[in-house]
């Protein structure tokens, strides 16, 4: 896949130049400079010969056939150039030219132009405005970035040009070493999504980061990195868009969803890894690409100082990993060497004054441990410690482990040379035991991703029939927002459980309606134009007996007359009274890249404010569903705090599933929120007391 963008046996470079300094000349320079082995032909109608090589005035000109075409020309240029290379069957380019998207409406139109002609002539592109790619196995630097990476296993794709030269600086810095590095540009062909689909096949390539500002087509993009990610670990950096949309939303999913939580939700549904930073991004490729991922996470730290064992313990406990228990067998044996003042539980601390055999020793018999499944050592340069030799005891001892192991020699003059052996050997080293343990915990998370049960989706009988018939009505009417009647209806042929209730437009029919529901219940306002009902004195709950009804029904329609006079009021609902629920809130809102979208989290009036809430694409599995609810910080209370019983929180994974399937049914519905679902004690179930619904052709 894209081969000939990667192993080409010939290439052609459409607007080489003479001039030192110039991108032609840079590109023409880096192809000839680190060892690629297949023909070059500059191409230049001013030169007869460029950096010794014969130059030909056109692409037609050159006798013999070309694999992949770089083309640094102004961007007027590119289309003429684009038709060359369909006549000489050309069916790869790079199109390094800036000058299209970008520049706005006309540039786009250009760029529009070239992407329809590379179509017709199938021919794949690369950019344009790019910095080219390379790749390291076939030594091919297609690219004007200043050097050329070692060869390594981590394959990058980016759509900014920058960070390209950012991350290529770093890597010759650190001695990371590529397989492949592939600036984007402005993607007008291939996409980040076919990108990764070729480095999973890439054999080179073990570990895939990219550094992404927009995704132009959620859902395959979905697809391909759940595929790849089973595979291959996926780290990708998403900068940009923290604002939730200028739109003012009239649901609270509307108020709190945003792209934001799209990516977030879709990044952890397909397991790619997020870096929330630079400094993580780097971090974590360099876990991942050098050492094998933890079975569990069940960590030893191994220290000669408290302070900095404290540090990472701490970091430890905000993880999802934990301190490892030592066991009786592994603790006797490392008491046989240590000092009694050592500590050999976890932290194990091997003091002060630890030469570097006291933590060759150490970490011999701590790799041995069966139960610790991953390792960081810690190291503060005192005067009794050779801080380069116990660098290089851990290379050979981590040689063999079957464990990730992680370092952090704190300091900088006295570990300098420590960390350079580190980094020559594919040993992670962090200047802080956090980051040592972000890494390692995001290695974690990434193998349980992987290692998580297949995928399971439930499908729900549903009366699609009456939904569909409904909205019609509702649309047909010019309106949008469904009444409340409707949205109930909807929410009842998804099998949601719904309070009796029942329409009343006298104190009488009220009166009436509450004994025939049962006491205690509650009363609402039925008008299809009050939004926020308990916000104009529209609600009252706990209602016990017919004169608390009477009342609450003046009460209410005086409220509503004098809030809202316009308002048409069609009665009151007396509805039946769901006592020791808890109240959460699930919603559904449509994202632009990446489809409709369900929301969780505790409900009352404090959900904006608070933003305790989680996402998740459509479809949701039930693993999704349990995963979200279990996100939320507040879920202890779900769980039931101080004696409490517990919440039924099968029920809500059950009401978050069915939310998804009638999100994909109807692609109709923009926003939806049951607010509250009320959450009965466990085995009870959940009962969807307020809903709004809105819906677009
Ligand atoms: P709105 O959100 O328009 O103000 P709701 O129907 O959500 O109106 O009612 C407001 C609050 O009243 C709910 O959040 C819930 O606390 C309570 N409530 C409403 N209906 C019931 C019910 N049937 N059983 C128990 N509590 C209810
Ligand atoms: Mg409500």
């Amino acid at each position: 896949m894209l081969n000939h963008f990667f192993n080409p046996s010939s290439v052609a470079v459409v607007g080489a130049s003479q001039t030192p300094g110039k991108i032609g000349y840079d590109i023409l320079n880096n192809i000839l400079q680190h060892g690629f082995q297949g023909t070059v032909c500059p191409i230049n109608p001013k030169a007869k010969e460029i950096l010794g090589l014969k130059a030909y005035p056109d692409l037609i000109s050159v006798p013999s056939h070309v694999d992949l075409a770089v083309i640094a020309l102004p961007a007027q240029a590119v289309l003429g150039v684009l038709e060359q290379c369909g006549r000489k069957r050309i069916d790869s380019v790079v199109i390094i030219s800036a000058g299209f998207k970008e520049l706005g409406p006309q540039g786009a139109r250009l760029e529009e132009d070239l992407a329809g002609l590379a179509k017709d002539l199938g021919i794949r592109v690369v950019g344009p405005n790019c910095l080219g790619l390379i790749d390291t196995k076939s030594a091919l630097n297609a690219s004007f970035a200043a050097g050329m990476p070692l060869d390594g296993h981590i394959g990058f794709f980016s759509q900014s040009g920058a960070m390209c030269v950012a991350i290529l600086d770093w890597a010759l810095g650190e001695n990371v070493g590529f397989s492949r590095f592939v600036s984007l540009g402005n993607k007008m062909d291939v996409s980040e999504t076919e990108m990764m689909l070729s480095m999973q096949q890439d054999e080179n390539t073990r570990v895939i980061l990219g550094y992404l500002e927009s995704i132009d087509d959620g859902p395959p993009f979905m697809k391909a990195a759940r595929r790849v990610a089973q595979e291959k670990p996926i780290i990708v950096i998403k900068s940009g868009t923290t604002a939730a949309g200028a739109k003012a939303a009239s649901s609270h999913t509307g108020a709190l969803a945003g792209s934001e939580h799209a990516y977030d939700a879709a990044f952890k549904q397909c397991g790619i890894i997020r870096a929330r930073s630079m400094q993580a991004l780097f971090s974590y490729a360099m876990a991942f690409a050098s050492q094998p991922l933890p079975k569990g996470g069940s960590l030893a730290i191994i220290t000669n100082s408290g302070g900095p064992g404290i540090l990472a313990a701490d970091a430890c406990d905000r993880s999802s990993l934990h301190l490892s228990p030592v066991q009786k067998e592994t603790a006797d044996r490392l008491r046989a060497f240590l000092p009694s003042t050592a500590s050999v539980y976890n932290p194990i601390d091997i003091i002060g004054d630890a030469s570097h055999e006291r933590y060759e020793k150490t970490l011999r018999v701590v790799v041995e441990d069966p139960l610790i499944e991953a390792i960081v050592i810690l190291l503060t340069p005192t005067a009794s410690v050779d801080p380069t030799a116990v660098a290089r005891e851990i290379v050979t001892l981590a040689k063999d482990a079957d464990k990730p192991i992680m370092t952090s020699f704190m300091g900088e003059k006295r570990v300098r040379a420590a960390r350079k052996i580190f980094q020559d050997h594919g040993i992670p080293s962090y200047d802080y035991p956090e980051d040592a343990i972000a890494a390692l915990d995001a290695m974690l998370s990434y193998s349980q991703w992987r290692e998580r049960p297949e995928r399971q989706y439930r499908n729900f009988k549903a009366d699609t029939r009456q939904v569909r018939h409904i909205f019609a009505s509702v649309l047909r009417q010019r309106r949008h927002d469904l009444i409340e009647n409707e949205a109930r209806e909807i929410l009842r042929a998804y099998g949601f459980r719904l309070p009796k209730s029942q329409l009343a437009r006298t104190t009488k029919e009220a009166v009436k309606a509450a004994s025939e529901i049962g006491y205690p219940v509650v009363m609402k306002i039925a008008s299809p134009d009050v939004l926020h009902k308990s916000d104009m004195g529209g609600v009252r709950v706990k209602l016990e007996d017919h004169a608390m009804v009477e009342e609450a029904f003046f009460d209410i329609t005086a409220n509503i007359q004098h809030r809202q006079p316009r308002a048409r009021i069609l009665g009151v609902m007396v509805q039946e009274m769901i006592t020791q629920g808890k109240e959460v809130i699930l919603g559904i809102t449509r994202d632009m890249q990446f489809g409709p979208m369900i929301m969780f989290g505790l409900g009352g009036i404090y959900v904006e404010v608070l933003k305790d809430v989680s996402f998740r694409i459509a479809p949701l599995t039930v693993e999704s569903a349990e995963a979200m609810i279990r996100e939320v910080r507040s879920f202890p209370l779900l769980r039931g705090v101080r004696g409490e019983v517990p919440a039924d929180i099968e029920g809500i994974k059950d009401a978050l599933v069915r939310l998804s399937q009638m999100a994909i049914d109807f692609p109709e519905i923009i926003e939806a929120d049951i607010n509250p679902l009320l959450v009965c004690p466990e085995g009870e179930g959940v009962v969807a007391v307020d809903a709004r619904i809105s819906i677009q052709e």
